[in-house]
């Protein structure tokens, strides 16, 4: 730790969080600057489509990875409302609104925003009614607007459509689902467990309409029209748009780091910059177990990469090779997936259990090896999900099929 003095952590989410958390943990007691253009500490996402929108008594605090106070009681410049402009690679500082800081060591955790709505679909100016979801405000207001009998739109099938239409439709909202493919969820979870999802919706009285595409939105503050292609008109009392989200890569493109999807860095989570790390959302580090760079968008990835970043900054590096995980809770269906399906490659699909049931496993085998897994409410299969994935275990699909077979009794 001895040559390194001052650290600067850009950005206000999970990785920034817990690399600012864990700096401390570790007894480095240096200079440490975090810059977020947020109002808020550092925080993280996951509660923002779900507890902060399904009870309305949980407080956004829930969500911080450390009070206001514990920067200022660990001697934490938190600099909140705050951009970082400009970077010198050259010269070690970053340019801070006015301010010039120099830093022996950068950690950008500058995370996603959300992709907007397509050129020419907005028509007008944007009201009240549209809304994303990326920041605790966002979540805010859109949980004020769940009133029980109120006509929500989303727009987009990933994660944050199906997992806000589900805590509408818990509010008694009455909710519309507008995927342009096939069925929400598909690119992310294939035919048979996106259709279980897509089920599961309808099933609650949420319409979910598919190859449907938005041509135009007129959103005014109360409400806001959202006309689809072929003419039909709906009428919304709030329309969230969840169509993607973009790395915020701005910062270190104009310094002259690799940027392709995402911020390119290697195992380490170094960029060509030695003093430079990237954590979370942003990030495009070369993942060994892949064999390749991988950008993920999942909270269990900022927390870990946000952590090993803080070790790599001010010690030795160690290497990034955790496996993918994520998880979604959407009405009673709880899931937890481990792995990572490459959209262009064709995997064998192992339904274990029922899948109309609300209890399964399902995997997905490349050349009979498990390359992912997943549990819908059977958490203790986790630990053997996890097991057999990052030993990329040889396994015999009807014996895997076989719930009588335990997961632990699997690899041949
Ligand atoms: P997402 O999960 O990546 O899904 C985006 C969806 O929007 C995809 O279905 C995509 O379809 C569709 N889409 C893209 N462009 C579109 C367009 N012009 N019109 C209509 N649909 C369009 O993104 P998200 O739901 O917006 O979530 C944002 C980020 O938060 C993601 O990184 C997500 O992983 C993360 N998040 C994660 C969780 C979780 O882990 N439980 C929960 C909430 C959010 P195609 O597949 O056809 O491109």
């Amino acid at each position: 730790m001895g040559d390194v003095e001052k650290i600067v952590i850009v950005g206000g989410g999970i990785a920034a969080g817990r690399a600012t958390t864990a700096l401390r943990r570790h007894g480095w007691d240096g200079s440490l600057i975090v810059v977020t253009e947020e109002r808020y500490a550092p925080y993280e996402r996951p509660p923002l489509s779900k507890d902060l929108l399904l009870h309305p008594v949980s407080e956004p605090s829930s969500a911080f990875v450390a009070s206001e106070d514990w920067y200022a009681e660990n001697d934490v410049d938190l600099r909140t409302e705050t951009r970082a402009t400009r970077l010198d690679l050259a010269a070690s500082v970053v340019e801070v609104e006015k301010e010039v800081i120099p830093y022996d060591r950068l950690l950008i955790a500058t995370g996603a925003r959300p992709r907007p709505l397509p050129p020419g679909v907005l028509h007008g100016p944007s009201g009240a009614a549209l809304i994303y979801l990326r920041t605790i405000d966002q979540s805010v207001s859109i949980r004020e607007r769940l009133a029980p009998g109120a006509q929500v739109v989303m727009i987009g099938g990933g994660w944050i459509a199906m997992e806000v239409a589900a805590a509408a439709r818990l509010a008694g909202c009455d909710v519309t689902v507008l995927e342009r493919g096939r069925l929400p969820l598909l690119g992310s979870l294939g035919w048979p467990v996106a259709h279980r999802f897509t089920d599961l919706h309808r099933s609650h009285g949420v319409d979910v309409r598919v190859n449907t595409s938005v041509s135009s939105v007129e959103a005014g503050d109360d409400q806001a029209v959202v006309e689809l292609v072929g003419g039909e008109r709906l009428v919304a009392d709030l329309v969230v748009v969840g169509i993607g989200a973009r790395p915020n890569t701005e910062l270190a493109a104009a310094a002259g780091l690799a940027v392709s999807d995402g911020i390119d860095a290697d195992r380490f989570l170094r960029t060509a910059s030695s003093e430079v790390f990237v954590a979370g959302d942003v990030a495009n580090p070369f993942h060994p177990g892949y064999g390749r760079h991988l950008r993920l968008e999942h909270w269990d990835n900022g927390l870990h990469q946000g952590e090993l970043a803080a070790a790599n900054l001010i010690s030795a590096p160690a290497e990034y090779a955790r496996t993918p995980y994520f998880f979604t809770d959407q009405f009673e269906l709880g899931m937890e997936m481990c792995g990572h399906l490459d959209r262009g490659l064709v995997y064998e699909t192992v339904v274990r259990g029922d899948i109309s049931s609300d209890s399964f496993a399902v995997f997905w085998l490349s050349d009979d090896r498990v390359a992912a897994g997943l549990h819908v409410n059977e958490w203790d299969a986790m630990g053997d999900i996890r097991t057999l994935v990052e030993a990329r275990a040889l396994v015999d699909s009807d014996r895997l099929a076989d719930s009588g077979v335990g997961l632990d009794h699997q690899a041949v």
